[in-house]
Protein backbone atom coordinates (compact mmCIF):
# COMPACT_ATOMS: atom_id res chain seq x y z
CA UNK A 1 0.00 0.00 0.00
CA UNK A 2 2.99 2.13 0.36
CA UNK A 3 6.52 2.22 -0.78
CA UNK A 4 9.81 3.58 0.08
CA UNK A 5 13.29 3.98 -1.47
CA UNK A 6 16.43 5.71 -0.73
CA UNK A 7 19.93 5.77 -2.05
CA UNK A 8 22.54 7.75 -0.81
CA UNK A 9 25.36 8.71 1.80
CA UNK A 10 22.86 8.52 4.78
CA UNK A 11 22.13 5.03 6.51
CA UNK A 12 19.38 3.89 4.24
CA UNK A 13 16.86 1.76 6.50
CA UNK A 14 16.40 4.81 9.12
CA UNK A 15 15.19 6.97 5.92
CA UNK A 16 12.66 4.32 4.69
CA UNK A 17 11.36 3.08 7.67
CA UNK A 18 10.47 6.69 8.89
CA UNK A 19 9.39 7.42 5.40
CA UNK A 20 6.81 4.12 5.80
CA UNK A 21 5.54 5.33 9.00
CA UNK A 22 4.78 8.73 7.00
CA UNK A 23 2.67 6.21 4.72
CA UNK A 24 1.04 4.83 7.55
CA UNK A 25 -2.76 6.87 6.99
CA UNK A 26 -2.69 5.01 4.12
CA UNK A 27 -3.34 1.73 6.24
CA UNK A 28 -1.56 -1.39 6.20
CA UNK A 29 -1.59 -4.72 7.83
CA UNK A 30 2.39 -5.82 7.53
CA UNK A 31 5.54 -3.98 6.78
CA UNK A 32 9.18 -4.90 5.67
CA UNK A 33 12.95 -3.10 4.40
CA UNK A 34 15.66 -4.88 2.38
CA UNK A 35 18.62 -3.58 2.85
CA UNK A 36 21.70 -4.33 -0.06
CA UNK A 37 24.45 -3.68 1.74
CA UNK A 38 26.32 -5.45 -0.29
CA UNK A 39 24.75 -8.52 0.51
CA UNK A 40 20.67 -8.67 0.97
CA UNK A 41 18.88 -8.02 4.31
CA UNK A 42 15.39 -8.77 4.71
CA UNK A 43 13.39 -7.54 7.77
CA UNK A 44 9.75 -7.92 7.86
CA UNK A 45 6.49 -8.26 10.32
CA UNK A 46 3.16 -8.28 10.26
CA UNK A 47 1.87 -5.41 12.33
CA UNK A 48 2.33 -2.07 13.23
CA UNK A 49 5.96 -0.56 12.23
CA UNK A 50 6.63 1.03 15.66
CA UNK A 51 6.73 -2.58 17.32
CA UNK A 52 9.51 -3.37 15.25
CA UNK A 53 11.48 0.02 14.76
CA UNK A 54 13.79 -0.29 16.33
CA UNK A 55 15.11 -4.00 14.68
CA UNK A 56 14.52 -2.72 10.84
CA UNK A 57 16.04 0.48 11.26
CA UNK A 58 19.06 -0.99 13.10
CA UNK A 59 20.03 -2.23 9.53
CA UNK A 60 23.04 -0.90 8.24
CA UNK A 61 23.87 0.21 4.48
CA UNK A 62 23.15 3.07 2.21
CA UNK A 63 20.63 1.80 -0.07
CA UNK A 64 16.98 0.37 1.22
CA UNK A 65 13.67 -0.31 -0.47
CA UNK A 66 10.28 -0.78 1.80
CA UNK A 67 6.58 -1.36 1.89
CA UNK A 68 3.87 -1.23 3.88
CA UNK A 69 1.11 -4.05 2.14
CA UNK A 70 -1.98 -4.13 2.00
CA UNK A 71 -2.88 -7.65 1.41
CA UNK A 72 -4.66 -8.82 -1.65
CA UNK A 73 -3.04 -11.87 -2.32
CA UNK A 74 -2.68 -14.25 0.98
CA UNK A 75 -3.45 -13.28 4.21
CA UNK A 76 -1.64 -10.70 6.41
CA UNK A 77 1.34 -12.80 7.57
CA UNK A 78 4.98 -12.59 8.00
CA UNK A 79 5.77 -14.19 5.12
CA UNK A 80 3.55 -12.22 2.51
CA UNK A 81 4.81 -9.19 3.65
CA UNK A 82 7.28 -7.73 1.37
CA UNK A 83 10.34 -7.30 -0.22
CA UNK A 84 10.13 -10.56 -1.53
CA UNK A 85 13.11 -12.20 -2.87
CA UNK A 86 13.69 -15.15 -6.35
CA UNK A 87 15.56 -18.43 -5.31
CA UNK A 88 18.78 -17.60 -4.98
CA UNK A 89 17.98 -14.23 -2.31
CA UNK A 90 19.48 -11.60 -4.20
CA UNK A 91 17.22 -9.89 -5.75
CA UNK A 92 14.49 -8.26 -3.50
CA UNK A 93 10.97 -6.81 -4.63
CA UNK A 94 8.66 -4.00 -3.21
CA UNK A 95 5.17 -3.98 -5.00
CA UNK A 96 2.15 -1.89 -4.88
CA UNK A 97 -0.84 -3.10 -6.45
CA UNK A 98 -2.22 -6.14 -7.88
CA UNK A 99 -0.63 -8.62 -10.53
CA UNK A 100 -3.92 -9.85 -12.39
CA UNK A 101 -2.11 -12.82 -13.93
CA UNK A 102 0.06 -13.92 -11.08
CA UNK A 103 -1.72 -17.40 -11.24
CA UNK A 104 -0.59 -18.29 -14.71
CA UNK A 105 2.57 -16.75 -14.24
CA UNK A 106 3.47 -18.44 -10.93
CA UNK A 107 2.06 -22.25 -12.62
CA UNK A 108 4.83 -21.41 -15.35
CA UNK A 109 7.72 -20.42 -12.97
CA UNK A 110 7.07 -23.53 -11.09
CA UNK A 111 7.12 -25.91 -14.19
CA UNK A 112 10.86 -23.96 -14.87
CA UNK A 113 11.94 -25.07 -11.37
CA UNK A 114 10.86 -21.59 -9.78
CA UNK A 115 10.01 -22.51 -5.61
CA UNK A 116 7.42 -20.29 -4.12
CA UNK A 117 7.06 -19.15 -0.80
CA UNK A 118 4.67 -17.02 -0.22
CA UNK A 119 1.17 -16.48 -1.15
CA UNK A 120 1.10 -13.53 -2.86
CA UNK A 121 0.81 -12.17 -6.51
CA UNK A 122 4.09 -10.04 -5.41
CA UNK A 123 6.32 -13.18 -5.51
CA UNK A 124 6.33 -13.60 -9.23
CA UNK A 125 7.60 -10.76 -10.37
CA UNK A 126 10.89 -11.59 -8.44
CA UNK A 127 11.51 -14.81 -10.18
CA UNK A 128 10.66 -13.58 -13.50
CA UNK A 129 13.64 -10.67 -12.54
CA UNK A 130 15.76 -13.91 -11.70
CA UNK A 131 14.78 -15.41 -14.97
CA UNK A 132 16.18 -12.43 -16.96
CA UNK A 133 18.93 -11.69 -14.73
CA UNK A 134 22.29 -11.51 -16.51
CA UNK A 135 24.34 -8.89 -14.45
CA UNK A 136 22.01 -6.15 -15.48
CA UNK A 137 19.04 -5.02 -13.09
CA UNK A 138 17.38 -2.45 -15.50
CA UNK A 139 17.39 -4.99 -18.09
CA UNK A 140 15.92 -7.40 -16.68
CA UNK A 141 13.69 -5.51 -15.03
CA UNK A 142 12.27 -4.25 -18.22
CA UNK A 143 11.97 -7.91 -19.56
CA UNK A 144 9.91 -8.71 -16.52
CA UNK A 145 7.74 -6.41 -16.62
CA UNK A 146 6.27 -7.37 -19.92
CA UNK A 147 4.87 -10.44 -18.93
CA UNK A 148 2.97 -8.40 -15.97
CA UNK A 149 -0.95 -7.49 -16.27
CA UNK A 150 -2.34 -5.84 -13.73
CA UNK A 151 -0.92 -2.35 -11.90
CA UNK A 152 2.36 -2.14 -10.07
CA UNK A 153 4.87 0.33 -8.50
CA UNK A 154 7.70 -1.51 -8.15
CA UNK A 155 11.23 -0.86 -6.58
CA UNK A 156 13.76 -3.33 -7.23
CA UNK A 157 17.84 -3.71 -5.82
CA UNK A 158 20.09 -6.71 -6.60
CA UNK A 159 23.23 -7.93 -4.68
CA UNK A 160 26.03 -6.76 -6.96
CA UNK A 161 24.52 -3.25 -8.08
CA UNK A 162 24.58 -0.02 -6.21
CA UNK A 163 21.00 0.91 -7.79
CA UNK A 164 17.42 0.48 -7.29
CA UNK A 165 15.30 0.25 -10.12
CA UNK A 166 11.45 1.55 -10.43
CA UNK A 167 8.79 1.15 -12.43
CA UNK A 168 5.20 2.10 -12.21
CA UNK A 169 1.75 0.65 -14.09
CA UNK A 170 -1.19 1.85 -12.59
CA UNK A 171 -0.09 2.96 -9.40
CA UNK A 172 1.64 6.07 -8.49
CA UNK A 173 5.27 6.33 -7.90
CA UNK A 174 7.34 9.51 -7.39
CA UNK A 175 10.95 10.39 -7.12
CA UNK A 176 12.73 12.61 -4.69
CA UNK A 177 16.14 14.74 -5.84
CA UNK A 178 18.65 15.20 -3.31
CA UNK A 179 22.20 16.18 -3.74
CA UNK A 180 24.69 12.75 -4.08
CA UNK A 181 20.81 10.63 -2.98
CA UNK A 182 17.30 9.46 -4.45
CA UNK A 183 14.44 8.69 -3.15
CA UNK A 184 11.50 7.07 -4.18
CA UNK A 185 8.25 6.75 -2.95
CA UNK A 186 4.12 5.98 -3.60
CA UNK A 187 3.00 9.91 -2.84
CA UNK A 188 5.33 12.82 -1.56
CA UNK A 189 4.88 12.62 2.36
CA UNK A 190 8.02 10.81 2.94
CA UNK A 191 9.99 13.05 0.88
CA UNK A 192 9.45 16.03 2.51
CA UNK A 193 11.73 16.49 5.08
CA UNK A 194 14.66 15.90 2.87
CA UNK A 195 14.40 17.29 -0.78
CA UNK A 196 11.39 19.84 -2.45
CA UNK A 197 12.88 18.88 -5.90
CA UNK A 198 10.42 15.67 -7.27
CA UNK A 199 10.14 13.89 -10.69
CA UNK A 200 6.78 11.80 -11.11
CA UNK A 201 6.61 9.11 -12.95
CA UNK A 202 4.26 8.36 -15.59
CA UNK A 203 2.45 5.32 -16.42
CA UNK A 204 4.93 2.78 -18.35
CA UNK A 205 8.32 4.51 -17.04
CA UNK A 206 11.52 2.52 -15.76
CA UNK A 207 13.70 4.27 -13.55
CA UNK A 208 17.37 3.17 -12.28
CA UNK A 209 18.85 5.12 -9.55
CA UNK A 210 22.39 5.52 -8.20
CA UNK A 211 23.32 8.12 -5.68
CA UNK A 212 24.27 10.47 -8.56
CA UNK A 213 21.61 10.44 -10.85
CA UNK A 214 18.22 8.97 -12.48
CA UNK A 215 18.00 7.89 -15.52
CA UNK A 216 14.50 7.00 -17.08
CA UNK A 217 12.95 5.17 -19.60
CA UNK A 218 9.61 5.31 -21.51
CA UNK A 219 8.37 1.43 -22.87
CA UNK A 220 12.48 0.73 -23.18
CA UNK A 221 13.27 4.61 -24.75
CA UNK A 222 14.97 7.36 -22.68
CA UNK A 223 12.57 10.26 -21.62
CA UNK A 224 13.26 13.63 -19.74
CA UNK A 225 10.94 13.78 -16.96
CA UNK A 226 10.83 17.54 -15.50
CA UNK A 227 12.18 18.22 -11.61
CA UNK A 228 8.75 19.99 -9.79
CA UNK A 229 9.61 22.34 -6.74
CA UNK A 230 7.06 21.43 -4.13
CA UNK A 231 5.37 24.56 -3.42
CA UNK A 232 4.37 25.16 0.14
CA UNK A 233 3.09 28.17 -0.49
CA UNK A 234 -0.15 27.29 -2.37
N1 LIG B 1 -0.84 -7.36 -4.14
C1 LIG B 1 0.26 -7.26 -3.25
C2 LIG B 1 0.06 -8.13 -2.02
O1 LIG B 1 -1.03 -8.51 -1.71
C3 LIG B 1 0.57 -5.81 -2.85
C4 LIG B 1 -0.48 -5.15 -2.01
C5 LIG B 1 -0.14 -3.69 -1.66
O2 LIG B 1 -0.18 -2.85 -2.56
O3 LIG B 1 0.13 -3.43 -0.48
O4 LIG B 1 0.97 -8.46 -1.35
Amino acid sequence: CGIVGYIGFRRAAPVVVNGLKKLEYRGYDSFGIAVNNPKMQVFKKEGRISKNEKAASRLPGHIAIGHTRWATHGIPNDINAHPHQDCTKKIAVVHNGIIENYAELKRQLIGRGHTFISETDTEVIAHLIEEAYKGDLQAAVYQAIQYLQGSYALLVTVEGEDKIVAARDSSPLVLGVGDGEFFAASDVTPLLEFTERVIYLEDGDLATLTPEKSEIFHNGVPVERSIELIDWSI
